[in-house]
């Protein structure tokens, strides 16, 4: 990005919603160069009065159950309604493959010849960490240039499931009707973070099995503590394939949104969440810090040894690398 625009142009192009303007603004909060690092905070404070507009919606779903599929037809139903569609992805595998799972545009075949739709593919090569910063500003540059559906897709790999919960207001799991125990292959804590579980393909000769499965998902749930007092997530059936369910998902999701709207549970869920990402990069920082600190790397080394031999406890060494640090 040589020629990289002035805040003032990126504010003006991004209010009047220009999608090449968004692109560049996104490669801008990608940079780790310091000063893009710079400018793009400047940015987004000063577009910051224009975001939070959207329903930020994430959905996940293991490789195969149709979350590109889903994606391309609801984006495109959607902006058939007269919506404008964000898609961003954070792709927990991105650093192996380069980014190949999630986000890919040909996945989306239909719905990045949109007008009023932007697929973003996730960072190739990022660490975790660094995507999940870079997305969480990307849905506030997106809501700015008037994108008022924002869907984050990610796929049930380590935390990348709980990340994206923590940044959306809804989150949709797609599931599928497998051929055995439907419980077996889901991991719990996913229950916990969903919103609303579609068990997608339920079409043709599968939808009996998909209704099976629903009905066993249902069962599932109503064992698990709902995450919310005014909220218990339905479990439904779709096909993104053939375009049916698509409707009452979306109508839930609006639901959602007035329930949790009206009782303050929205704005009081997106203040946590912008706390907690507050005290996330406050550690990652002081982390950071703490290990590259060259005063400390001679105890820490003994400190880990000692440790390793059974000579000190671990709380005891803790103290100690914190004291120094704090005194360093
Ligand atoms: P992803 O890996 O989760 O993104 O899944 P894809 O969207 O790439 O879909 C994987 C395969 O399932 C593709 O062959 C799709 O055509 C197919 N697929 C996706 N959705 C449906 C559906 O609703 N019904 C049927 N029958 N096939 C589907």
């Amino acid at each position: 990005m040589s020629d990289t625009p002035s805040t003032e142009e990126f504010v003006a192009g991004l209010l009047a919603g220009d999608r090449a303007t968004l692109g560049q603004a996104i490669t801008l909060i990608e940079s780790r160069r310091p000063d893009h690092v710079e400018q793009s905070r400047v940015l987004i404070e000063a577009v910051l009065p224009r975001t939070g507009g959207a329903h930020r919606i994430g959905i996940t779903g293991v490789p195969g159950v149709g979350k590109s599929t889903f994606i391309d037809q609801f984006g495109v139903d959607l902006c058939e309604d007269g919506h404008k569609v964000a898609v961003l992805a954070v792709d927990p595998t991105s650093q192996r493959t380069g980014g190949a799972i999630l986000g890919d545009k040909t996945r989306m075949g239909r719905l990045v010849n949109e007008p009023n739709a932007f697929v973003r593919p996730s960072p190739a090569g990022a660490m975790l960490g660094g995507v999940t910063r870079t997305t969480r500003e990307t849905i506030l540059i997106c809501e700015a240039a008037g994108y008022d559906v924002v869907l984050v897709e990610t796929v049930g790999v380590g935390q990348s499931e709980t990340i994206v919960a923590d940044m959306v207001d809804f989150f949709l799991v797609l599931m599928l009707a497998g051929a055995g125990d439907e419980l077996q292959g889901i991991k719990k804590g996913v229950l916990e973070l969903a919103d609303l579980i579609a068990v997608n393909k339920a079409d043709g000769d599968n939808i009996t099995k998909a209704s099976a499965a629903a009905a066993d998902y249902r069962m599932a749930l109503h064992l698990t503590q709902p995450a919310s007092p005014n909220w218990s997530p339905p479990v439904l059936t779709c096909s993104a394939l053939d375009d049916t369910g698509l409707d009452e998902i979306w109508s839930q999701i609006q639901a959602h949104r007035v329930k949790l709207g009206a009782s303050g549970e929205l704005a009081a869920t997106r203040q946590s969440q912008e706390l907690h990402w507050m005290w996330q990069m406050v550690e990652d920082r002081v982390l950071t810090s703490l290990r590259a600190n060259p005063q400390l790397a001679a105890l820490i080394a003994t400190l880990e040894g000692d440790v390793r031999a059974g000579r000190l406890t671990a709380s005891h060494a803790a103290e100690r690398i914190i004291e120094a640090y704090g005194t360093g």
